[in-house]
């Protein structure tokens, strides 16, 4: 049985004054029965671990390097992020490919890197706009899940989730048809490669402008295990409907 999964990505959003909303979350639903992530930028990412405590909400960053220290100007390390108190990396978000070029070799490597710091990862995976016209998607994912998931991936470690890039912080989401076919693409696709035990166990989200009014529809929809929140994880009523959908 997969445990449902409600992640929460600020992106580049947040200094201190918005842990202000992690102590609504943390009252309202630091005790949900599905699991609950939030990824800060690093910034925030002590300071959120500390103050969520002992309730059962989990911190994660939102990328990190490859290599566990070094000379890597303004980078971090998975160990760096374990060490701030996050559980989970958001890897291979389309933002992080689009604007620093972080190829599928790239994500991997980063993958490779979280597992060994017992980190949990969020591979992110997704079409754009010009790529669904082009009757591309389920290529551009096949791709991407072979070249992003390294093959120590367990169903305890890996999350997938599918992110249309055209959905992202757009408000249009695909249709829940259109949603069913990719998460059932991507079911197949980690059950050829890692066999039925892992693939069956492994979470898939989806993310694309997710909000209370349309989760519920969206979580009905096969092979939806939760959902990766951009806009609307930053307040803790909007993350909060999300997550009492789940
Ligand atoms: P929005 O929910 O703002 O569309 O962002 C989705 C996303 O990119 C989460 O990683």
């Amino acid at each position: 049985m997969r445990v449902k999964l409600a992640a929460g990505n600020w992106k580049m959003n947040g200094t201190r004054a918005a842990l202000a909303e992690v102590d609504t979350l943390v009252a309202e639903h630091g005790a949900a029965s599905v699991e609950v992530l939030l990824c800060p930028p690093a910034t925030l990412l002590g300071a959120m671990a500390e103050r969520i405590g002992e309730a059962q909400i989990a911190v994660g960053g939102q990328t990190c390097h490859p290599e566990a220290s070094g000379a890597h100007t303004g980078d971090i390390s998975a160990e760096m992020l374990a060490d701030a108190g996050a559980t989970y990396v958001i890897l291979g978000h389309s933002e992080r490919r689009a604007d620093h070029g972080e190829s599928n070799d790239m994500v991997r490597a980063q993958a490779r890197a979280a597992l060994a710091a017992g980190l949990k990862c969020v591979i992110c995976v997704g079409e754009t706009e010009a790529e669904r016209d082009a009757a591309n998607t389920l290529d551009i994912i096949s791709g991407q899940l072979a070249g992003s998931i390294p093959d120590l991936s367990t169903g305890e470690s890996l999350v997938v989730a599918y992110e249309p890039v055209w959905a992202i912080g757009t408000g249009r989401t695909p249709t829940l048809d259109q949603i069913g076919e990719v998460h059932d693409y991507i079911r197949a696709e980690l059950e050829r490669r890692f066999g039925t035990g892992v693939g069956r166990s492994v979470r898939l989200l989806y993310g694309g402008s997710v909000k209370p009014s349309n989760a519920a529809d969206i979580f009905a929809v096969s092979n939806v295990d939760g959902a990766l929140v951009g806009g609307a994880s930053l307040k803790a009523a909007d993350f909060g409907g999300i997550i009492d959908a789940l």
